[in-house]
């Protein structure tokens, strides 16, 4: 029985059932109780690994890709960087280490981390000790861009796994419309499950074609992803500057419930031990493209994750790692390359976005063929 399962139980009690997004926003940043708050997520060690994790290449080919399209954007004499969701700073340190072949670059980088737990902030500190530039640190999203407000100088955004945590709001359809499925206790007092709102909601802002959804079908929404990408796509249009999100997701409206818990690796029941699991969704990138198309902005992809790295040059990347390594980090370095590319691995599940104010450049990543 955890802390936060007691927690949740008086709250219930209290206020009647939570929306799973109440629940979701518990479980990962509750201040005492929050999973990102006490866990050693990440790593073999932890509970999930994540592409920074499995090799350097990653963040450094991402900071090449940033470092094209500064370029080809004529060098703006300062730019904004704004990571959200950094983890362990392992993607930010790999990015800022490439960029020593283009230190024209790197000095005007004003860095804004977007993190909502103080233990993972301090991790992110430690990791980026040797960033000589200016690092602010944000909780939210909102902060950050105020902040890169300032001096109306373009922002580069970089999401890797951070929409993947935020909360969704799950509905599923009865004989009178869409219920929303709410967290309560169970029977016995002592534990959680789940219920369905008595009332249909009035207003559940559907896609066109799910309205009409089978009976009994799930569908999920994540208002605080559409609210983001909003926020940072109105912010791009007035201050120019690019956006990747990286992620696990689909690319056409659907339905079925996605949210899963993972614990040490390892599927784990989403209602049990709240705070001791990871809890993720996947990101409905067809909503996220909608957004930006809307907006005017010049939306690119989704790609694969595999495709993406590809084009970026990961095999050539890997070529030359491997002429300067022993046997045994030549196997690792295959390894990790195979880990984000394969199909079966990370290559095909992960989907890369991204955004641009500027329509006439060219960037790499993201070819059609
Ligand atoms: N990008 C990293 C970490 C992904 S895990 C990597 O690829 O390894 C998600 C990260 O987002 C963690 O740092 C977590 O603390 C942070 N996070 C989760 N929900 C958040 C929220 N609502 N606001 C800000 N940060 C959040």
């Amino acid at each position: 029985m955890t802390g936060l399962n007691n927690h949740l139980i008086n709250l219930i009690k209290l206020h009647g059932p939570i929306p799973i997004s109440s629940y979701m926003t518990e479980v990962l940043t509750n201040p005492k109780y929050g999973y990102y708050v006490n866990q050693k997520a990440f790593g073999v060690e932890g509970d999930f690994t994540t592409a920074p994790e499995i090799s350097q290449m990653f963040g450094e080919l991402i900071g090449l890709w940033f470092a094209d399209v500064w370029l080809k954007m004529d060098r703006p004499h300062k730019i904004h960087l704004i990571e959200l969701g950094p983890g362990r700073g392992t993607l930010m340190a790999d990015f800022i280490r490439v960029l020593r072949v283009l230190p024209e670059f790197l000095n005007v980088i004003e860095l804004h981390f977007v993190e909502a737990s103080p233990q993972m902030a301090d991790i992110q500190k430690k990791k980026m000790s040797k960033f000589e530039g200016t690092i602010n640190w944000h909780e939210t999203v909102k902060s950050a861009l105020n902040a890169a407000e300032n001096d109306l100088e373009p922002t580069f955004i970089i999401a890797n796994e951070f929409f993947d945590a935020l909360p969704v709001r799950q509905f599923q359809k009865g004989e009178l419309g869409w219920h929303e499925r709410m967290v309560t206790v169970n029977e016995k007092g002592d534990g959680l499950t789940t219920m369905l709102s008595p009332f249909p909601v009035q207003e559940v802002r559907l896609p066109e074609h799910l309205k009409m959804g089978e009976l009994h079908s799930v569908i999920e929404v994540s208002p605080m992803t559409e609210f983001i990408t909003d926020e940072i796509c109105k912010h791009l249009k007035l201050y120019n500057g690019t956006a990747l999100f990286i992620d696990y997701g689909y690319t056409i409206h659907r339905t079925g419930e996605t949210l899963q818990a993972i614990e040490k690796h390892k599927y784990a029941n989403i209602y049990k031990n709240p705070g001791l699991a990871d809890l993720s969704a996947h990101v409905n990138f067809k909503k996220v493209m909608d957004i930006i198309e809307a907006s005017g902005l010049v939306s690119l992809g989704p790609v694969y994750q595999g495709k993406f790295l590809s084009d970026m040059g990961i095999e050539e990347r890997v070529k030359i790692l491997t002429k300067q390594a022993t046997a045994e980090q030549s196997k690792d370095i295959l390894n990790a390359l195979n880990r984000l590319v394969a199909p079966d691995e990370m290559g095909t599940l992960f989907k890369v976005v991204g955004i641009l104010s500027e329509a006439d450049i060219e960037v790499s990543g993201f070819n059609d063929d």
